[in-house]
C-alpha cells in the first residue's frame, strides 16, 4: 500500500510530467474508480483545463485546476499513477486516462491504474471540500512539512488510548504513515509497537518525531519502497529502492541489522503485521 514516500514520489512525477500540460481528453472506464462523484463530473471536469500544481496532505494528491475545481487521486491499496505517450499499449485495470496535449512534440497520457479499486479520482469545487472529502478536515499533521515537530506529536498523542503502533497508522494523529513505515519508525525510535503512548518519556517522544521525519524524507530520496505484493513503481515505471534499507518490515526471522543478536520477531496487531526486534525496542 502506497505511504506518504510513494505518494509523494507520485505527486513529484505528476508535477513534473503533468502540471501545466492540457488535458484534451479523459477516458473513465471503471465507475468504481471515480465513485464520490461520478463518471460524468470527473469527464467534464477535466476535459479542457490544466492542472496548476500537485500538492499533497498524508496519503492524499491534490491538484488545483485553471478553471478553479480541484482533482484529488488517492491511491490506496494498489493504485498508481502512470505517463505514457498516447497509443502505447494500456496494462491492465487502467481506470481513468487523461489524453495530455503535446509537450515536445508528444502527446502523452496520465493513466490511473488500479487493480484493486480502491483508489479514487474525484474532481469537486474547492468551496465544496468539507461536504466531498470531511476526512481531509480530520487529517492529523503531514511529518514533513513545518507543521510537525516532537512538541505537535506530544500534542498529537495526548490522552490517546492503545499501543503506538495502531496510533502511528492513525491517520488523525499523523498523516501519511502506513505499515512499512510505522514499523521502521518504532525501530529506530527503539519503542516496541504496543507501547502506550502515555508511557513515553518526552526524550522518547522527541526521538520519535525525529525518526518519523528521516525515516520518512529517507524513503522519499529512495523514491519510496517497492515490494512484491503492492507493486508500487512511480510515474515513469521505475521501483522504489527504500525497501534495501529497511530494518525490520519484510525482515522476519533474519538478524536484526541494529543489534546483531537476534532476529526480527512478527505479531499481527489489529489486523496488520508488525515486525520488531525484541532486544533493540522495548
Ligand atoms: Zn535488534
Amino acid at each position: 500500500m502506497p505511504e506518504l514516500p510513494e505518494v509523494e514520489t507520485v505527486r513529484r512525477g505528476i508535477e513534473e510530467r503533468v502540471v501545466g500540460r492540457l488535458i484534451t481528453q479523459v477516458e473513465v472506464g471503471r465507475e468504481r474508480s471515480v465513485r464520490r462523484v461520478g463518471r460524468e463530473t470527473v469527464i467534464h471536469g477535466l476535459t479542457g483545463v490544466t492542472m496548476l500544481n500537485a500538492r499533497r496532505r498524508g496519503k492524499y494528491l491534490l491538484c488545483d485546476l485553471d478553471s478553479g475545481d480541484e482533482v484529488m487521486i488517492h491511491l490506496r491499496m494498489s493504485g498508481r499513477v502512470l505517463v505514457e505517450p498516447a497509443g502505447t499499449e494500456r496494462p491492465p485495470h487502467t481506470h481513468v486516462v487523461l489524453t495530455l496535449a503535446a509537450r515536445d512534440g508528444v502527446v502523452d497520457e496520465m493513466w490511473f491504474v488500479d487493480p484493486r479499486t480502491f483508489g479514487e479520482v474525484v474532481v469537486f469545487d474547492p468551496t465544496c471540500t468539507a461536504e466531498v472529502l470531511p476526512e481531509l478536515a480530520r487529517l492529523g499533521p503531514d511529518p514533513i512539512t513545518d507543521e510537525f515537530n516532537a512538541e505537535v506529536l506530544a500534542k498529537q498523542l495526548k490522552g490517546k488510548r492503545g499501543a503506538l503502533k495502531p496510533l502511528l497508522l492513525n491517520q488523525h494523529v499523523v498523516a501519511g504513515v502506513g505499515n512499512i513505515y510505522a514499523d521502521e519508525v518504532l525501530h529506530r525510535s527503539r519503542l516496541r509497537w504496543d507501547r502506550t503512548a502515555d508511557s513515553l518519556s518526552r526524550k522518547q517522544i522527541a526521538l520519535l518525531a525525529t525518526s518519523i521525519v528521516e525515516i520518512l524524507t529517507e524513503a522519499i530520496e529512495a523514491g519510496g519502497s517497492t515490494l512484491v505484493d503492492t507493486q508500487y513503481v512511480d510515474i515513469e515505471g521505475n521501483v522504489g529502492s527504500f525497501q534495501e534499507n529497511h530494518r525490520v518490515y519484510g525482515r522476519v526471522g533474519q538478524g536484526c541489522l541494529t543489534c546483531g543478536k537476534t532476529s526480527i520477531r512478527k505479531v499481527v496487531v489489529a489486523g496488520r503485521s508488525t515486525s520488531f526486534c525484541p532486544r533493540c525496542q522495548k
